[in-house]
């Protein structure tokens, strides 16, 4: 019999999904790794299996080969594949927390899902509570289930507010880093090619997430996000730009006093902290030199050159479908900045005139949200094939 806190991971071969095997190889026999999952990267999860040994493993994005198959055969691991497969894990696997680091809408239902099976979940996939926050909060109170932030500033806002009341929050102060272009001009976004997108500044992330970084989209995702986790008004969520990525993220209190979190721009210290929650446990992770940190700076975004923030605010406001659309209409353009057939500036054009034709639906149910999102990355395509 193996010990610890049975996990599944969805999207265990992602950047997230890494960190959080290197978190649970680091504190040994804290964890049992049940069930691990790809989209498309078999050769990497095949190994991550041999390491863990779950009992169940799955590929969404690929059919794999024969012989892949047996390779799993062989190591003991029952294997799923197909679009439905992460749900299929979601339900059959036996675990005590599930990790969503998938990217994308994708990670939505399988949450719900868990969640329903009344699951706790430590969540990266922010996309879950953009699409369907309202449905998602809904069903962890039904289910009297937890949903621990991965995000850094979500968990730097979680623990800012241990031990205080909801009541005397004032505002959250969401920090960004404001991406490789804080510093260009508007005109000069208009030459901005791939690969300097992908050159973050200060994190080591996914090529998508990498993308909302540089246009600040991440930015107005998380705005939705903090909205749901912590049951703030979007309009007392603020967002300031503090290059150094040392403060996480703040709480102001109605007294006039703030609460920060620092730390290094490190993700593994988040994503232990809700891998091991309620305990803190240990690490080697970098530590902060405040001998050599020489300051900590801050500036107001330029909602003319991040214009997808503004639109984030803009379809938190409206909400209903609003927020899924601006989702999938986003996930869409940066598909196909990526695939370098539209220019970065395109990215936030395709989101606004998506948000502009496709009707909002307010309370919307499950199917209101699939459809949403599948309307709006069909218009995205009609949009850029004009
Ligand atoms: P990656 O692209 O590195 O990894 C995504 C994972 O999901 C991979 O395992 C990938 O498989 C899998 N995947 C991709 N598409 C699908 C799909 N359609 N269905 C099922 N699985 C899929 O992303 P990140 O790890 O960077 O980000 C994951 C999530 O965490 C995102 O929502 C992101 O916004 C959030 N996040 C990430 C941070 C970071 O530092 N990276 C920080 C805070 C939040 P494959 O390997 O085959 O591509
Ligand atoms: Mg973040």
């Amino acid at each position: 019999m193996r010990s610890g806190k049975k996990i599944a991971i969805l999207g265990a071969t992602g950047s997230i999904g890494q960190n959080c095997l290197h978190v649970a190889e680091k504190l040994s026999g804290e964890f049992n790794v049940t069930a691990l999952t790809t989209n498309k990267n078999i050769s990497l999860l095949i190994d991550q299996v041999k390491r863990f040994r779950p009992h169940m493993a799955a590929v969404t994005g690929v059919i794999p080969t024969e012989q892949q198959q047996q390779s799993f055969k062989q190591l003991g691991t029952r294997l799923f594949f197909g679009q439905d497969s992460l749900v299929e894990i979601v339900r059959e696997a036996d675990y005590e927390l599930l990790i969503n680091s998938v990217v994308g809408a994708a990670g939505f239902v399988p949450t719900l899902t868990a969640l329903e099976a009344g699951k706790n979940i430590a969540l990266a996939n922010k996309e879950t509570l953009v699409v369907g926050g309202e449905l998602i909060i809904q069903a962890a109170r039904k289910h009297g289930r937890t949903i621990l932030p991965i995000d850094s500033e979500h968990s730097a806002i979680f623990q800012c507010l241990i031990g205080e009341d909801h009541n005397t929050i004032e505002e959250i102060i969401l920090t960004a880093s404001g991406g490789p272009f804080r510093t260009w001009s508007k005109e000069q976004l208009f030459s901005v090619t791939v690969e300097q997108a992908l050159n973050h500044p200060n994190w080591s992330m996914g090529n998508k997430i990498t993308i909302d970084s540089a246009t600040m989209m991440n930015k107005g995702l998380e705005v939705i996000e903090a909205k749901w986790l912590f049951h703030v008004p979007v309009n007392k969520i603020r967002v300031v730009i503090h290059p150094q990525s040392i403060i996480h993220s703040m709480v102001a209190f109605y007294d006039g006093s703030v609460k920060a979190q620092l730390g290094e721009p490190d993700m593994r210290v988040p994503i232990q902290l809700a891998m091991t929650y309620p305990q803190r446990k240990p690490s080697e992770f970098p530590r902060i030199d405040f001998g050599t940190l020489k300051s900590l700076t801050f500036e107001e975004p330029d909602p003319n050159k991040f214009r997808a923030l503004a639109l984030a605010y803009q379809a938190a406001e409206t909400g209903g479908t609003a927020p899924a659309v601006m989702n999938a209409a986003n996930e869409t353009a940066v598909r196909l900045f990526l695939e370098e057939k539209i220019s970065f500036i395109r990215i936030a054009e395709c989101i606004e005139e998506t948000l502009d034709k496709i009707k909002i639906v307010s309370h919307p149910g499950l199917e209101d949200l699939l459809q949403a999102d599948k309307q709006a990355r069909a218009h995205v395509m009609q949009f850029i094939g004009d």
